[in-house]
């Protein structure tokens, strides 16, 4: 059967056990008499309960060109960070996904101003909302060009107190009065965090 080619990974309608064996589990159902799934995924049993369910697939088309997603900005490279998506077109998202952000041309300053001056658009720990221009090789490329998109929320530096807005481009900390440069999504510093 086919069943057996693909090992535990099961579609849609499969049949994953009788009734008599296993109790239906999380995105399974029983259909006179039978336990099929009702995803793509994989197979667990739990032998204590009895349960047969199915871990659904992390589907590779879950993320679309135009879509935004809101996380936390993990490590930053000299033209990228890594961010951690935790919503996902404004829903929460359980799956641990992250993104690469595309901060060329937010960090260099160089408008033929004298000396080219050094702008930080995103730290470590902030919360941005990104929009996914791109999926080229499975990576989720993100960039906070427009002005709905960037920094929504951030900790000082220095004292990890929230900091405020001041400008357009910057953020100051009433605690201590450190000042911070940031891409600021325009709502920044609304609470509550609209992902
Ligand atoms: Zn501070």
């Amino acid at each position: 059967m086919k069943e057996a080619k693909r090992a535990q990974g099961v579609l849609p309608g499969d049949r994953l056990a009788v009734s008599e064996e296993f109790l239906p589990g999380s995105h399974t159902y029983d259909s006179s008499g039978l336990i099929r799934s009702l995803t793509a995924g994989s197979v667990v049993k739990d032998p204590k309960s009895m349960e047969i369910s199915v871990k659904p697939a992390a589907e590779p088309g879950l993320f679309r060109v135009d879509d935004w997603v809101t996380g936390q900005v993990e490590a930053t490279q000299a033209n990228s960070a890594n961010v951690h998506i935790f919503f996902h077109n404004g829903k929460p998202n359980h799956k641990d996904f992250s993104g690469m952000l595309s901060l060329r041309g937010l960090s260099g300053g160089g408008r033929g101003e004298r000396g080219a001056r050094r702008t930080t658009p995103v730290k470590s720990g902030d919360v941005v909302r990104c929009r996914v221009f791109s999926l080229v090789n499975g990576i989720i490329h993100l960039n906070i060009d427009e002005p709905d998109m960037g920094v929504v929320a951030a900790l000082c530096g220095i004292c990890g107190k929230p900091l405020q807005k001041g400008s357009a481009t910057k953020v100051k900390c009433d605690e201590c009065g450190n000042v911070e440069d940031r891409k600021l999504a325009r709502d920044f510093g609304t609470i509550p965090i609209e992902p």
